[in-house]
């Protein structure tokens, strides 16, 4: 029988490389998307023609049911958010809205409807927030600093209720930060993928970093997903933290990418201190081991691989004139790291 897969957030970044995995198994794959945000299925690329769009609200919980109901998922994908972090201070209120409120509207569908269907919830390192101590895993405490972060949090606690109350089959990816040249722009991996590959090209000479010494784990959002469909495919519905176990700092970003087009660093790095924030004194880094004992899960892609490749993406989307409406759009100032 072919299996049904529903996509929220599909026109993102983990929509896609999620979406890919789940055709490549067979699936039958279906995107819920609102209405005004269609223009943004172009984002899915080849992928547009494989996978079905269902037109909803998903503020709408009627909306919602009727797509549950109708749909009959064997796996539902809950991706949707406004990612980009400091966004959420611009409003609060909807990023709960579309974070936990969306969460709560499909797992209240799967339970009305009665189907057992398998949920999954896109929680992220940033609840972790705050943290007293590194590395963090699945028995970590949650300190949010931010909106995103809360939301998360709310959307997280509000599918463990629906798994311990109702029984449901939800889990949750305690995400890090996860890279791929389809990341956005302003997220501060793409924009050095992004200056590099221009520099390299001569269309720019400089790009300016605010704090080189900041640390994060990344990982490759391909090898990310993968864990998402491992984690509803065992028999128990868990969380999980997902990430490389391996901090690198801005500088070792930026030395990668430069290097891999054979550039020297310090003749184009401009340190902007108006983008310095102050010094973390812990560090967000995971410690996967859960993820590999039970889902047999771990990263294929090195640090210095997924920059290479998202230089590259970015160095023949360039020459090819595919990015010429980001840079019209102009590339936003860099996020405080
Ligand atoms: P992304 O590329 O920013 O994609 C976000 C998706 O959410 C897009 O499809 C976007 O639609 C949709 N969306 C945003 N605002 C919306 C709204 N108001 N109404 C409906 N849809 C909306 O993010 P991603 O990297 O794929 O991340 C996927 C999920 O994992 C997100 O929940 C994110 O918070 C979480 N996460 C990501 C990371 C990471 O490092 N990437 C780490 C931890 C957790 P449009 O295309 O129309 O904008």
């Amino acid at each position: 029988m072919t299996k049904t897969a529903l996509i929220t957030g599909i026109t993102g970044q983990d929509g896609y490389y999620l979406s890919h995995l789940l055709l490549n198994q067979g699936y039958r794959v279906v995107g819920l998307v609102p209405p005004h945000r269609q223009p943004n299925l172009t984002k899915l690329g080849k992928l547009a023609n494989q996978v079905e769009i269902f037109t909803v609200d998903l503020r709408d919980s009627m909306a919602l049911l009727t797509a549950v109901e109708q749909l009959r998922p064997q796996e539902i994908y809950n991706l949707a958010a406004p990612s980009f972090v400091p966004d959420s201070w611009k409003d609060p209120l909807g990023t709960l809205d579309l974070i936990t409120g969306t969460a709560t509207r499909l797992l209240e569908a799967v339970r009305q409807v009665g189907l057992s269907t398998r949920f999954y919830q896109a929680s992220s390192s940033e609840m972790f927030g705050d943290v007293l101590f590194s590395p963090q895993d699945e028995e970590t405490p949650f300190r949010p600093k931010n909106p995103y972060a809360a939301a998360k949090m709310h959307a997280h606690w509000t599918m463990v209720h629906h798994r311990q109350r109702y029984g449901l089959f939800a889990c949750s990816g305690i995400l890090y930060n996860h890279e791929s040249p389809l990341r956005a722009p302003q997220f501060v991996t793409r924009k050095v993928s992004l200056g590099v590959a221009s520099i390299k090209l001569g269309l720019t000479d400089t790009l300016q970093i605010g704090n080189l010494d900041a640390k994060r784990d990344w990982g490759f959002a391909g090898d990310y997903v993968e864990a998402m469909w491992r984690m509803l495919q065992i028999d128990e519905p868990e969380e999980y933290v997902i990430g490389t176990g391996r901090l690198h700092s801005v500088k070792d970003l930026v030395v990668t990418a430069f290097e891999s087009v054979e550039l020297d660093w310090k003749n184009h790095v401009i340190i902007n201190t108006n983008l310095l924030r102050q010094d973390e004194h812990f560090q967000l880094v995971a410690n996967p081991s859960k993820a590999k004992r039970n889902l047999g899960w771990e990263p294929q892609v090195s640090f210095e691989q997924l920059l290479e490749k998202m230089v590259k993406t970015d160095l023949e989307q360039l020459q090819s004139g595919a990015l010429d409406e980001v840079l019209a759009a102009g590339i936003a100032p860099l996020p405080r790291m």
